[in-house]
């Protein structure tokens, strides 16, 4: 077994999507990034790879490469897995929290598992996404952007 960690931030701007775990979720700010800018999903996949030690997505998905701008970070997600599987792991499971102010995150919580699940090929039950937010202290206290960490444990396939 191994476990991996991953963490990422975005800045929260006018005129983008706010978009975690796959959710397009309703607000007035968005997050800057090349990518979806999807910071739920990034500190996921970091947390993958870590556990493999396989690098971090800033190799595997330069930010400095057209092919993925605007990019949907759960196709991205589904190449990490892709890779691990290919290199004989399995996801047993993944625990994450999203650092934000606002807006409340709670109502689309279900969805993002769903999601972050669907993509993986691990149960929901096996995927937790938490929310919290700083106290008003911070960046993400202060709304300039959003954070999120990422914890995952694998397993090696069992040989056949
Ligand atoms: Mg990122």
């Amino acid at each position: 077994m191994r476990i991996g960690h991953g963490y990422d931030v975005h800045r929260l701007v006018p005129g983008r999507k706010l978009i975690l775990g796959g959710v397009d979720i309703p607000h007035h700010l968005g997050l800057l990034g090349h990518s979806d800018a999807d910071v739920l999903a990034h500190a996921l996949m970091d947390a993958l790879l870590g556990a493999a030690a396989l690098g971090d997505i800033g190799q595997h998905f330069p930010d400095k490469d057209p092919a993925y701008s605007g990019a949907d970070s759960l196709v991205l997600l589904g190449k990490v897995m892709d890779l691990l599987a290919q290199k004989g792991w399995r996801v047993e499971n993944a625990d994450m929290t999203i650092l934000a102010q606002k807006p409340k995150l709670m109502p689309h919580i279900p969805q993002m598992r769903q999601n972050l699940s669907r993509v993986m090929g691990v149960p929901v039950t096996a995927i937790s996404v938490k929310a919290t937010t700083e106290e008003g202290l911070g960046f993400t206290g202060t709304e300039q952007g959003i954070a999120a960490h990422a914890v995952v444990l694998i397993e090696a396939l069992e040989k056949a």
